[in-house]
């Protein structure tokens, strides 16, 4: 809906700023609090999307907006290469000690999830002394040079874009409702776990591969979901060839799945952890936390920025940590996920369209279909689900390589009749999509 304020800015998007940078809704937001979106016209929304799961703990988290204040009314920028603070040092040290693995860990400062992966990147080209990535089908990394070659989606992503950046080989992911193998779980023993050791026979010698690079679970992808046993599978085939595995949690981590990190809930130790988004509460702000005798490897002034953690951004993301933890906002996510999973399964036994229902914690999704046998896609369906929610006051965001796929990325301190409100505007759209 445009009226003559919203007319006027979305005029002057249009005349100063190029299409390229996509906007999923038409809403010009003025003010937003916990899990709602205020437009210029005053029209509440309710927020499934949470800024691309950005903003776990809410809008404008009352403890991030101190924290923010507090620092900004000290200094904004010194530039940590010269004159350090302790926000940077403090938070570097919470996140490698929650970090899996019980072994000494360090971390360095991004501005975004893009640049953590550039970084993590490097860092293992650096210290393997080998030039090769692997990364995913469905996998998103990015818009750089480097993570939008690690990335798979031409469209809109790469489209028009390369040549890439070379030393990059995708392989398939574990996507268990369209495996890629033809496969069936868990019939199929979780064979795809193994399968890095058949592609270094035909595509990149392990020898030559730094790092692979994964998501726990797919975001842009899909909200892909893999198996229990994937990852201790392909972690090992990694440690056999002293291969850095990298867990790129930048839309998956920070308390989306109801651990602070998702790939806890595959028990593994990566070597490189990336993260971003949700971290610092919507503050550009990114991380790279791992093995310390990776990450010590790279040269001084190898690595770094000039905003890289600013002192801002940091403080906030401590404040998130205090949030989570102190606050107990990782089992509210925990809670959450376990509603969306029960309110999800009935919409699915509703609905024809819902293909498969899946996820972790309150990183949930429905893949729609035209039919649940031959699996074809919804995509105009979906591109209609998620206009008529918006119309109907929800934001809701599409993802998969299809666009077929609706994702939940809203804060976790989203009240219960907020909640309420959200999922019956979805059911009452999947309702009248049938019309
Ligand atoms: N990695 C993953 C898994 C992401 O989901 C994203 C963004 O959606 C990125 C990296 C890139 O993050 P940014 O947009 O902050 O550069």
């Amino acid at each position: 809906m445009t009226t003559n304020i919203s007319q006027h800015y979305h005029d002057m998007r249009k005349e100063n700023i190029p299409p390229g940078p996509a906007n999923l809704t038409p809403a010009f937001i003025k003010k937003a609090s916990g899990a709602i979106m205020t437009d210029v016209e005053d029209r509440e929304y309710i927020d499934f999307a949470g800024g691309i799961g950005v903003n776990n703990v809410g809008h404008s988290h009352p403890k991030v907006v101190a924290a923010i204040k507090e620092q900004a009314e000290k200094f904004i920028h010194t530039c940590f290469h010269v004159g350090m603070y302790d926000s940077y040092v403090e938070l570097a040290a919470k996140l490698n000690e929650l970090a899996p693995g019980d072994f000494p860990k360090q971390t360095m400062m991004a501005n975004s999830g893009a640049e953590a992966v550039e970084n993590a990147v490097k860092i293992a080209r650096y210290a393997t002394k080998r030039p090769a990535v692997i990364s995913f089908e469905n996998g998103f990394h990015g818009r750089t040079l480097l993570t939008m070659s690690l990335t798979s989606k031409v469209k809109p992503y790469k489209f028009g874009f390369g040549p890439f950046a070379p030393e990059v080989y995708r392989m398939p992911y574990p996507y268990c409702y369209r495996c890629p193998f033809g496969l069936k779980y868990p019939d199929c023993n979780t064979s795809c776990g193994d399968y890095l050791e058949d592609f270094f026979i035909t595509n990149v010698a392990a020898e030559s591969t730094a790092a692979v690079i994964a998501e726990p679970i797919q975001g842009e992808g899909g909200f892909v979901t893999p198996p229990p046993e994937y990852f201790k599978k392909l972690s090992k085939v990694c440690k056999k060839y002293g291969i850095a595995l990298i867990i790129d949690e930048v839309q998956a981590g920070a308390g989306r799945t109801g651990k602070f990190f998702a790939i806890e809930h595959w028990g593994i130790e990566p070597d490189m952890i990336t993260l971003a988004k949700s971290l610092a509460g919507g503050m550009p702000l990114s991380s790279v936390t791992g093995r310390k005798e990776l990450m010590e490897v790279p040269h001084i002034g190898g690595l770094g920025g000039t905003y890289s953690g600013n002192p801002v951004s940091c403080s906030a993301a401590l404040a998130v940590l205090d949030i989570l933890y102190k606050d107990k906002m990782l089992e509210r996510s925990r809670k959450l996920g376990e509603t969306l999973q029960k309110r999800f399964a009935e919409l699915q036994e509703k609905h024809e369209l819902i293909g498969e229902v899946r996820g972790k914690g309150a990183m949930l999704a429905m893949e729609l279909v035209k039919d649940r046998e031959t699996k074809v896609p919804a995509t105009e369906e979906t591109k209609k689900l998620t206009s008529l929610c918006f119309e109907k006051g929800l934001v809701i965001l599409s993802c998969g390589n299809f666009g077929n796929v609706v994702r939940t990325l809203m804060p976790v301190v989203i009240t219960d009749e907020q909640l309420d409100r959200g999922l019956a505007i979805l059911d009452e759209s999947l309702t009248e999509l049938r019309k």
